[in-house]
């Protein structure tokens, strides 16, 4: 290492000073004079980011990219894991290439690393910041213990569609929760900023706009008006750059006619000058290259465009590697644009401590010390229980005892590999705590745990298949339905209880995972309707990475417990709920559809000129459907808990305020119940009366708060004028004088209410 620092110093003839410090004054001038030494070619290999392709341990240096790292055309790696494979890499760039820069590491660190948190769906559905926060510091801690120094995270596209696969990548449908996370996520990620070596940095992605797919179809494309855009989409994104995140993504999508990839208008307009964006811009995976399907040209013309857009680094299509430098000599791109790239590219490097120590993140002690580990598992188990959400607990079913026969049922319930879900690349699937294991360590010799299958996740075998990728798939059972659920109704006839683990394989939702159906599967349907005509009390353990449809799972099931993924500790923490160890608190961050007719149906919509009048749920020439409500099945915020929450009326502090001016709304919340618990209380703002139409309702703040049984506590929230602004026909950001209602309450629909007028 020595070695390597004093070449480093030789070649730049220039002293770096301590590990990246946020505004460092020696960076320019070191970076000013690697550049002077720069070809064309060796800047624009900074903008290269392929994948980890063809390495082997021990055999980098001979292969392909081992190749192109020392002629100098890779600024970066990603999908590569382990301190010897990355230090192995990172030596050809230090040692074999001409300028021996550095490179970066990335990888999709989504959820957790080894040790995995609940898919981002349901780490949202805590609503609360510092476990966010933490669960992406151990990701990180974790991620780079293993040699990794960024990942492709936080994903904060808000979707309104469950038909979307990835709505289980992101934290819902609000944007003001959405905007809480980006900034916990960034920080918990990135530390203060000034990177240490079990920091990652950040990219939040993908921008813009990705979350709004035309039919939840994958990479399809997205249209709505801007005000739309700077109301209820960017805000997240924008609190990621507030945050400091250090790279964004561009996303697949098209945004007014033109792929992110490609629109100066998102990349350059809005990232770099209203929001004063620093870092780097990455494309996602061959985003350059896929624009020429989407029609704008060959890999030269969408190659320059995108540069022309504003985007810095290329992943895996080699579109800049290939044709910059004859875009460059046509007079396509410029130079200076290039240029530009570059620098950001290697600041990021700089800042990363990388310039100072290549391996920096190559530790070879702590991977045995760091990941995995029994603390982080155990705090991973602890944020699990606080993401799932209670959506039915009829008769107190919930929780039940620790003694007696259980019965375990469903395609969900001994599924290992399916606990971490989605996005969890580094996870180690043999290790993931199933909810057999989980239900079994929680009652040992006191209570006897009776498992079957009781149905394959679905009846057709090929789907299946594509719902079981990447090593998450069954154990398919071979006999006819009927014979497995009988197995399944049987033991359930011996038991006290039946826990149905059913749902969604982890695979169902996710990246290029988009549904028209989204119910439980039907063979698991007719397996929980077996179930129910036992008699037996059923508690529906829930698996899902998107909100289903489940009308007739809330009529006929007495208890569900929606659990989404929750991580690799998950079956130890659905225990824990289940037996009433952990008293649930999640409340949901996306609203659950009565049926996917209702979709897109989300709580801050408008009114119409034509609302149904107050206790109607259908009128001729209202806005309403023939054939259902316009009400949500489960609205955004709701959540049950094995204890009641009781609201006092709303006070204010005063009935009107100037615009420099704040006002306290409060509220005395008790624990009516007979268990300690949480509840997150959330705050809604409504404008009366705008210059443009407004949302009946805004999330504007929220607490979580712990109550003893019995116990009162009065919450306060403060609202200022900053709370009440928009962005109006204009664009302007503003807020108008008028009335304002304020909600509070356990829920978005369940609320208390008062009003006050901004002078
Ligand atoms: C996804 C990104 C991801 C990238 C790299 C893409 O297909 O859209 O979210 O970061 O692959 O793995």
């Amino acid at each position: 290492m020595k070695k390597t620092l004093t070449i480093i110093a030789i070649i730049f003839s220039i002293s770096v000073s301590g590990y990246a410090q946020k505004n460092d004054p020696a960076m320019k001038p070191f970076i000013d004079a690697l550049m002077k030494k720069m070809t064309l070619e060796e800047k624009i290999g900074q903008l290269n980011l392929p994948g980890s392709g063809d390495i082997v341990t021990g055999q980098a240096s001979n292969s392909d990219i081992g190749k192109k790292i020392k002629e100098g055309k890779v600024g970066g790696l990603f999908n590569i894991k382990t301190v010897e494979k990355i230090r192995a890499v990172q030596k050809i760039a230090v040692e074999e290439s001409r300028l021996k820069i550095p490179m970066l590491f990335g990888m999709d660190v989504i959820h957790g690393y080894e040790t995995v948190f609940p898919i981002p769906l349901g780490l949202s559905c805590t609503w609360d910041m510092k476990l966010v926060e933490r669960s992406a510091q151990i990701a990180a801690m974790e991620a780079s213990a293993d040699g990794i120094n960024w990942t492709f995270s936080p994903m904060v596209d808000i979707s309104r569609d469950p038909r979307w696969g990835r709505i289980s990548e992101g934290s819902g449908e609000d944007v003001y929760l959405g905007s809480q996370i980006a900034k916990a996520m960034v920080k918990g990620y990135q530390g203060n900023g000034e990177y240490k070596n079990n920091n990652l940095m950040a990219c939040v992605k993908h921008y813009a706009l990705y979350g709004a797919a035309e039919a939840g179809r994958d990479y399809n494309t997205t249209d709505m008006s801007r005000v739309r855009m700077f109301n209820e989409y960017l805000p997240p994104y924008k609190a990621a750059v507030d945050a400091g995140v250090g790279t964004v993504m561009a996303s697949f999508n098209e945004v007014d006619g033109v792929p992110a990839t490609a629109n100066k208008y998102l990349m350059t307009d809005i990232l770099r000058k209203q929001w004063g964006f620093k870092g780097f811009v990455v494309t996602d995976y061959t985003g350059i290259n896929e624009m020429i399907d989407h029609g704008l040209g060959d890999l030269q013309t969408v190659s320059a465009k995108a540069l022309n857009a504003g985007i810095d680094m290329d992943m895996v299509g080699e579109g800049f590697l290939l044709t910059l430098k004859k875009s460059s000599q046509e007079g396509k791109v410029t130079i200076a644009q290039i240029d530009a790239a570059c620098r950001l590219i290697l600041e990021a490097k700089y800042r990363l401590g990388l310039f100072q120590d290549p391996y920096r993140y190559c530790d070879p002690n702590r991977a045995k010390t760091d990941i995995f580990t029994d603390a982080n598992r155990s705090e991973a188990r602890a944020i699990a229980a606080q993401s799932f959400v209670l959506l039915k607990n009829q008769g107190n079913i919930l929780p039940i005892k620790k003694t007696g026969t259980i019965a375990l049922v469903g395609p969900l319930a001994d599924a290992k590999e399916n606990m971490p879900g989605t996005w969890s690349v580094a996870a180690n699937f043999s290790k993931s705590i199933s909810v057999l294991t989980g239900l079994q360590a929680a009652v040992g010799n006191n209570a006897k745990i009776i498992y079957a299958k009781g149905s394959n996740l679905d009846a057709d075998s090929v789907f299946e298949q594509r719902a079981g990728m990447f090593g998450k798939g069954f154990n398919r059972d071979r006999r006819n339905a009927q014979a497995i659920i009988d197995e399944a109704v049987a033991i359930a006839n011996q038991s006290d209880v039946v826990v149905a683990a059913l749902g969604e394989s982890a695979e169902m939702s996710g990246e290029s995972s988009s549904r028209t159906d989204i119910e439980i599967p039907q063979a698991q349907q007719d397996l929980l309707m077996a179930l129910l005509k036992t008699g037996k009390p059923v508690v529906l353990v829930l698996f899902t990475g998107r909100p289903l449809a489940l009308k007739w799972e809330q009529e006929n099931v007495p208890a569900i417990l929606n659990v989404w993924f929750g991580g690799s500790e998950a079956g130890s923490a659905i225990a824990d709920v289940l037996f009433g160890d952990v008293n649930p608190s999640g409340k949901l961050s996306t609203t659950f559809p009565q049926n996917i007719g209702q979709v897109p149906i989300f709580y801050n919509h408008k009114s119409t000129g034509r609302p149904l009048p107050e206790g109607k749920w259908f009128q001729k020439f209202r806005s309403n459907y023939l054939d259902v409500s316009n009400d949500p099945l489960y609205p955004f915020g709701f959540g049950l808990s094995y204890t009641n929450f009781t609201y006092g009326p709303v006070e204010l502090s005063r009935p009107s305020i100037k615009s420099t001016e704040t006002l306290t709304a409060t509220v005395t919340v008790t624990n009516s119940g007979a268990v300690t618990g949480k509840e997150v209380v959330q705050l809604y703002i409504r404008d009366m009366v705008g210059s443009s139409t407004r949302p009946v309702k805004e999330l504007k703040g929220f607490q979580k708060i712990e109550l003893k049984a019995g116990e009162s506590k009065k919450i306060s929230f403060t609202i200022s004028v900053s709370d009440l602004k928009f962005y109006n026909y204009d664009l302007k950001y503003v807020a108008e004088p008028g009335d304002f209602k304020i909600f509070i309450g356990g829920n978005s629909r369940d609320v208390k209410e008062a009003g006050f007028k901004l002078l």
